[in-house]
């Protein structure tokens, strides 16, 4: 095993490293540990602890993220009017934190473990940050987190919950990646923000496509839809892919407060710019990428070479998304995690979905993150005074049912 540079081709002896020494370009992970699942460790991603990194199992820090349900979405099929062919909602709410970054944290913090860190440090748009505090308590070591002022309160309050030092930063998400970078080698602790920075955590992620793949009884669907911030994401679904007769089409989605990505794809461009200040209620991909655009450059090159798009939703479309989620499919996500169900509709319009293809929306974070837009949703929410009055509350609740939605 070891790490190389995507750029230069340099590679190095597997150690806790954010950037290649010779040219600054992202690392990758190159090889795999081979090792035997340990006994006593919950189901979920490490039953593959041999596709991963880590060479000692008592290094592995595990709540038991990953091998997440992937479920049929008949309702959505059907309310998309021009569609033929199968969606599928890959649950990732059902992680142990509630959203996929539990994959590249567990990963992450367990080599870092073995590595010899004594704590770990993340800048987040939220998510991330839940997930390296629940897993750093778990391994009884320190962490600092550092979220934009602006994070939405659920993932504040679960960052808190599991005892992390919390730092809230004025402004977007990059300010709080330039942070991290520099308390992480001022403190000795590992860096786990996820972005590509650190390369054992983006390998945590490429076991995404090797689930679904097994669950769609070996099949390997046309597309895969990714709510994307700098896209490790994509990039470890497309890992899973790899060496598929057919690999599947990777469409980025970004919010259009915030789309990066989108706007290199849709001119042609070669390279990502930064964008300025985010304005989305999708918080997790709230990424201006400003500093490490190379990240975005990075995903850009995914998607095209996998032969997708990139597409941006607007906030009503997101809202539409996870109402669609919430009453037809039973699944509460928050902004971020509807966003491949926003993007559906756009990308039918433009053609883009052949007839009889199977789509694969990624269902990132749960919706107890951040459940604002809901609050402000038509609900069917009555105030009951007087409950001794059965057949007054029954009448109540004929009308209610009654109701056009
Ligand atoms: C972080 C995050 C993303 C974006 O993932 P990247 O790998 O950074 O592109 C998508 N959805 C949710 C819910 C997230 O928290
Ligand atoms: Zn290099």
């Amino acid at each position: 095993m070891k790490l190389r540079c995507l750029d230069c081709a340099h590679t190095f002896p597997p150690t806790l490293r954010y950037a290649c020494a010779a040219c600054g370009g992202i690392l990758e992970v190159v090889g795999e540990s081979g090792l035997e699942p340990p006994p006593g460790l919950p189901a979920g991603m490490w039953r593959h602890a041999a596709r991963l990194g880590v060479t000692d199992p008592a290094a592995i820090v595990s709540l038991g993220e990953g091998e997440t349900p992937l479920l049929r979405a008949p309702r959505i099929e059907r309310a998309l009017p021009d569609f033929e062919g199968e969606i599928w909602l890959k649950d990732e709410t059902r992680n142990p934190s509630g959203s996929f970054k539990d994959r590249a944290i567990s990963a992450g913090i367990s080599k870092a473990i073995e590595l010899g860190a004594r704590g770990v440090v993340c800048a987040s748009s939220g998510n991330a940050g839940a997930s390296v505090a629940a897993y750093a308590a778990r391994a009884g070591m320190g962490a600092i987190i550092i979220v934009p002022a602006h994070t939405p309160d659920g993932k504040v309050t679960q960052i808190a919950a599991h005892g992390a030092v919390l730092l809230k930063v004025p402004g977007h998400y990059s300010r709080s990646y330039d942070l991290a970078a520099a308390l992480a080698e001022r403190h000795g602790y590992a860096n786990l923000t996820t972005t590509f920075i650190n390369p054992w955590a983006v390998d945590g992620l490429k076991l995404v496509g090797p689930e679904i793949r097994a669950q769609l009884g070996g099949r390997v669907p046309d597309m895969v839809l990714i709510p994307t911030g700098s896209g490790p994401l994509v990039e470890g679904v497309a890992r899973g892919f790899a060496g598929a007769a057919r690999p599947p089409r990777l469409v980025a989605v970004q919010a259009e407060g915030c789309a990066p990505i989108v706007r290199a794809f849709e001119e042609g461009a070669e390279a990502v710019t930064a964008w300025g200040m985010p304005d989305t209620i999708a918080s997790g991909i709230s990424d201006p990428l400003i500093g490490y655009e190379r990240d975005g450059t990075r995903t850009l090159r995914l998607v095209r070479r996998s032969g997708g798009t990139a597409v941006a939703v607007s906030d009503d479309a997101l809202r539409a998304a996870m109402r669609l989620l919430a009453r037809g499919e039973g699944l509460y996500a928050e902004p971020t995690g509807a966003s491949p169900i926003a993007a559906l509709p756009r990308l039918l319009a433009e053609g883009l979905v052949p007839r009889g293809a199977v789509v694969v929306c990624l269902i990132t974070g749960h919706g107890f993150k951040d459940g604002r837009a809901y609050q402000e949703m038509p609900a069917r929410i009555h105030a009951v005074p007087a409950p001794d009055d059965l057949a007054a509350v029954a009448r109540l609740c004929d009308a209610a049912l009654a109701e056009k939605e």
